[in-house]
């Protein structure tokens, strides 16, 4: 049994709120998890405080150079049990962000042991509804006070937990309409678009307004130097069913490594489809539909799990993909996942942790 980490606690716990009306990242639980980092002592100080403001300097270099990383994941609760859905995953790709932002990397088993401990106290917090589940989100951010620019000497990485509803809003699967963004690019080989730092979505937001503004749902975003070549969309990554095989853009150093991408092409395995990962041109993608090759797409993320996409708008075509509605393989793909995340059925991979009471 490892050390209880210290626990402060807060005066007045928090009302909960409504479960039918959570929402997503609206509300926060009584306690997070902090971590401090400077350069005398390494990473220090591991403890579970209050929900609360924090006070920063305004030179934190976080403001002024955005040197910041965020991962996102979540717990369930099923039969009085929490389980977190592949925690270490996340661990390793904020090791993996951290690194590229030249940020200094974390024990990453400390920091699961920290976060079941956090999880154990806030057990009460994670809802119970259908699809709905406690959203669970690390971040790191630079927070020394100098103007200079070179990596700060100090960071903290705290952990928020919200209590979240069901993305769909406890209804079935709803295709999506996205826009194809030919004029901004979300990333550059070389760059950071295979980490998750927290400037990339800066960066994705005026075009996802821009297509809002013509009634899109989100963006897929097209390779960074010949604007040809799918990468992903908004804060998912995206498949294709092109003749019953499953087609995913490859990681090609611009596109974020999803864990939920990575767990549905083991899953889609196991199910006995075909998995390519490779370069797919949006042309290709026009041409499949076309000659009706091309049945089903669908976006992967911890968010949604998998959001079906009804409909591609590109240039001046907007193509339909199977009659707006949810594919037979989206919808299969979408049940096992769900089914083994919610404890519904059988975990033989071990992607749920349960959280053990302290
Ligand atoms: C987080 C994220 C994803 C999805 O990753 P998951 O680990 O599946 O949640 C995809 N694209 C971007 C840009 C992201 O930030």
């Amino acid at each position: 049994m490892s050390e209880k980490i210290k626990f402060v606690q807060r005066e007045n716990l928090k009302e909960k709120p409504d479960p039918s009306d959570l929402g997503f990242g609206k509300y926060f639980t009584d306690y997070m998890l902090s971590f401090d980092y400077d350069i005398d002592q390494g990473w220090h100080d591991l403890q579970i405080v209050p929900y609360g403001p924090i006070e920063i300097s305004p030179a934190a270099q976080v403001l002024h150079y955005g040197q910041a990383v965020f991962e996102g994941l979540k717990a369930y609760k099923h039969e009085g049990e929490v389980d977190l859905f592949r925690p270490s995953e996340n661990f390793k790709r904020i090791n993996h962000s951290l690194a590229r932002l030249d940020m200094p990397e974390i024990d990453e088993a400390l920091l699961l042991e920290g976060l079941k401990q956090l999880v154990d106290v806030e057990r009460d917090w994670v809802p119970e509804g259908e699809g709905q589940s406690l959203y669970i989100r690390p971040f790191v951010f630079a927070t020394e006070g100098i103007l200079g620019v070179r990596p700060s000497y100090s960071y903290k990485l705290l952990i928020l937990l919200s209590p979240s509803g069901s993305y769909y809003g406890g209804a079935s699967l709803q295709p999506t309409k996205i826009y194809v963004e030919d004029e901004y690019v979300r990333a550059v080989r070389g760059g950071v678009g295979h980490a998750k730092v927290a400037g990339n979505y800066a960066a994705s937001l005026l075009a996802q307004t821009n297509a809002a503004d013509q009634g899109y749902d989100q963006v897929l975003w097209l390779d960074g130097v010949e604007q040809k070549y799918v990468e992903e969309v908004g804060s998912m990554n995206i498949f294709f069913v092109e003749n019953g095989k499953l087609v995913t853009p490859e990681l090609n150093g611009s596109i974020l490594p999803g864990i939920t991408r990575k767990t549905i092409i083991e899953l889609a395995k196991k199910l006995g489809y075909e998995v390519e990962e490779r370069r797919v041109s949006i042309d290709e993608l026009i041409e499949a539909h076309n000659s009706g090759a091309l049945t089903e797409v669908f976006g992967t993320g911890t968010a949604a799990v998998i959001s079906p996409v009804g409909k591609l708008k590109y240039e001046d075509t907007e193509i339909v993909i199977n009659n707006n509605e949810t594919g037979e393989i989206t919808q299969k793909l979408y049940e096992n996942y769900i089914g083994i995340q919610s404890g519904k059925l059988d975990d033989p991979e071990g992607w749920r942790v349960v959280v053990p009471r302290y």
